[in-house]
């Protein structure tokens, strides 16, 4: 398949290894920074083939992942409402809140619906002016763009009954926080490329400077990712930093401008809760006062519910780089798949997910 095939050609990958192997002369430790890299990386075993001196952690960028518990069990709350039909991607109805999960309350009769499209939600309320539709706005900078044509579509509708239960969360102010902390083993980053397409990377220069890190945007297939940690790799052996950019079929270094222009218009930059992790300034976005009638947490005064994160999962850890799934003591045993106790364990981006899919136990499990 074009597009696929080329970028996981077998011999490339082993060109790319041999480079890697010729490159690297002392110990390294590289974050990839989305739950999509993290899940190309475990499934090809691409981590396995780099020389032992190369450590790959994995970021915080798994939108499900991050969404604080307290947020779940607002949304849960909303859901539970008799008036109210409940729209979020397949994802989020599974992560547990405190108490049960999404899909729990459509079981017991709530009108929880997975939509494709948060317009796929404008159009419900359109469908039912008599019913509240919510819209569970998570994510990157990637799926903001779609929530904010969501809400300005609804505006422009006049539309009263629809709202987002926003939860967005921007990556260079989490990565920001990661290498600020005093614990940090990050030496480089593989930026997401996704969130770049629609951002850009110019305000990854600054950090870069700032913490003297080489970042390497990189795209999502087995070629991208060895060819983003060669770039980066190189860097660092060369005692250089900077944003270099491997996925140049996708992304330029300002950006998706239309997509920025509307994203400016309809949220602005708030302070965000992170599941695991806690409050990071100025990292997330909220609803601007001219469409705060569409913020579901107002709508149905739900921002009083607050929820203490699990004492057992580690995911603020592993997506801060400090551990690794399987260190964590539930990993397999009383965290798997069929009965998660933290979203990463249930989410297709999750860290922990793709350490279970791919088999990598590496201890007996508690
Ligand atoms: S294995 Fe489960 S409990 Fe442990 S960090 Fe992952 S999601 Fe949390």
């Amino acid at each position: 398949m074009k597009y696929i095939d080329e970028y996981r050609d077998e011999a490339a990958a082993q060109r790319f290894i041999q480079l890697i192997a010729a490159t690297v002369t002392r110990p390294w430790t590289l974050m990839e920074i989305c739950g999509g890299q993290t899940h190309t990386l475990i499934k090809f075993g691409i981590d396995r083939m780099l020389p032992e001196q190369v450590t790959l952690v994995h970021g915080p960028g798994c939108p499900v992942c991050v969404t604080p518990l307290e947020q779940i069990d607002r949304a849960i709350a909303i859901a539970q409402r008799p008036a109210v039909i409940f729209t979020s991607f397949g994802d989020m109805l599974r992560v547990p809140g405190s108490t049960t999960d999404l899909l729990s309350v459509k079981a017991g009769g709530g009108d929880v619906r997975m939509v494709y499209s948060p317009l796929d939600a404008v159009k419900l309320a359109q469908q039912h002016p008599d019913r509240e539709v919510v819209f569970f706005a998570v994510g990157f900078e990637t799926t903001a763009p779609a929530n904010a044509a969501a809400v300005w579509q609804a505006n422009h509708l006049g539309l009263k009954n629809f709202s987002i239960l926003s939860s967005h969360v921007l990556v260079p102010p989490a990565m920001t926080a990661i290498l600020g902390s005093p614990d940090n083993l990050v030496q480089g980053f593989l930026a997401a490329g996704h969130v770049c397409a629609v951002m850009g990377y110019w305000e990854y220069e600054p950090l870069a400077a700032e913490h003297r890190t080489p970042i390497v945007v990189t795209g999502f297939e087995p070629l991208d990712l060895l060819e983003g940690v060669y770039l980066t790799l190189k860097m660092l052996e060369e005692g250089r930093w900077g944003v270099e950019n491997q996925y140049a079929r996708a992304v330029t270094r300002s950006g998706n401008r239309p997509a920025q222009k509307l994203l400016g218009e309809v949220f602005q930059v708030c302070d965000r809760a992170w599941r695991g992790i806690g409050v990071i300034p100025a990292s997330g976005l909220a609803l601007r006062p001219q469409y705060a009638a569409f913020d579901a947490e107002e709508r149905f005064a739900v921002t009083t519910i607050t929820a203490p994160e699990s004492p057992i999962c580690i995911a603020g850890q592993i997506m801060q780089g400090l551990k690794k799934p399987h260190e964590c003591s539930a990993f397999g045993g009383r965290c798997a798949p069929e009965h998660p106790l933290g979203a990463p364990m249930v989410s297709s981006e999750g860290a922990c997910a793709a350490y279970y899919q791919y088999g990598r136990v590496l201890h007996a499990p508690a």
